[in-house]
């Protein structure tokens, strides 16, 4: 990359673990920014030293991001390049960001993506859960009434959800989750490209069994948590079953019965109507 053009404020994914992840687009808009500004500068300086970049850094972090905002704009206002990077992934999804990209954005500045990893896509893409649709909302509150509302309003939410989580607090939420919302499927992604990786998998009760003999979790977790719509909740070869618990049970039509267990099982109607009504005249043959 030649000089970047002036006045512009570039967000550089930088990798979650393996320092590796990390675009060579990204390693050369670092080499030639003006400055680079982020989260923990010993951390970031960690990462550019192993790809030899000596550009000057300056910190944007949680606790002075409202009064560098302001100063970083000068900056960019006079000309200068910035790119802003935080300790791991992607600025601005659940890490310092937002304000500075809003401010500069409102100033009528370049702001430019550097796309990276970032432990939400990483977590998803790996899941084998639903990923058509998705709400990421990183971390949940820690005050006890808030999270209870954020993970009531999961109930009814189909959509596959995205949670990060300290390796403190991830059996309690676990166990929160699966009390509220019932023993949905989920993947627990712990140290994603680091050297102890780890993917579990299954209903939540089985991801809670898995971790309850460690004396101690450790490293970083992102959870994925299937929505209460995902086709996986209920195997398909467990829908005969299901048609004849419906039918003993009796109570609504068949196209009522056929409506209801297409949506639990994610198939079409038509064709758990018709298995219904295959399993209805296996149970009652005619007689001629
Ligand atoms: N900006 C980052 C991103 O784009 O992923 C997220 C920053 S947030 C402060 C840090 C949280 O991301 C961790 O507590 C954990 O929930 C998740 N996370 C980051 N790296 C991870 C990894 N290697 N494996 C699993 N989860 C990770």
């Amino acid at each position: 990359m030649g000089s970047p053009p002036p006045g512009t404020l570039y967000v550089v994914g930088t990798p979650i673990g393996h320092l590796e992840d990390i675009t060579l687009r990204a390693l050369s808009v670092l080499g030639a920014v003006d400055l680079i500004a982020a989260e923990d500068t010993r951390t970031t300086g960690r990462m550019l030293a192993r790809h030899g970049i000596a550009t000057p850094r300056t910190s944007y972090h949680e606790h002075n991001e409202t009064r560098r905002t302001p100063e970083l704009l000068q900056r960019l206002k006079g000309g200068a390049s910035i790119a802003l990077v935080s300790n791991a992934g992607t600025p601005g999804i659940s890490d310092p960001g937002y304000r500075l990209v809003a401010a500069a954005a409102e100033a009528g500045l370049r702001v430019v993506p550097i796309p990276g990893p970032s432990a939400a896509a990483a977590a998803l893409s790996v899941s084998g859960l639903p990923t058509d649709a998705f709400l990421f909302l990183g971390f949940l509150s820690k005050k006890a009434g808030k999270r209870r509302s954020q993970i009531d309003a999961l109930a009814s939410d189909g959509r596959t959800v995205i949670l990060y989580e300290s390796p403190r607090r991830i059996r309690p939420l676990i166990a929160e989750l699966r009390a509220v919302l019932g023993d949905r499927r989920a993947v627990l992604a712990r140290e994603m490209t680091k050297v102890f990786e780890e993917f579990l998998r299954g209903r939540l009760s089985a991801i809670e069994a898995a971790l309850a003999d460690r004396d101690e979790i450790k490293g970083e977790c992102t959870l994925i948590l299937a929505g209460p719509e995902d086709p996986c909740l209920e195997p398909r070869e467990e829908l005969p079953q299901a048609i004849r618990r419906a039918l003993a049970a009796g109570g609504g039509s068949l196209s009522e019965l056929a409506r209801e267990l297409a949506r639990r099982y994610g198939l079409p109607r038509q064709t758990v109507y018709a298995e219904a009504m295959r399993i209805k005249t296996e149970r009652e043959p005619t007689t001629d």
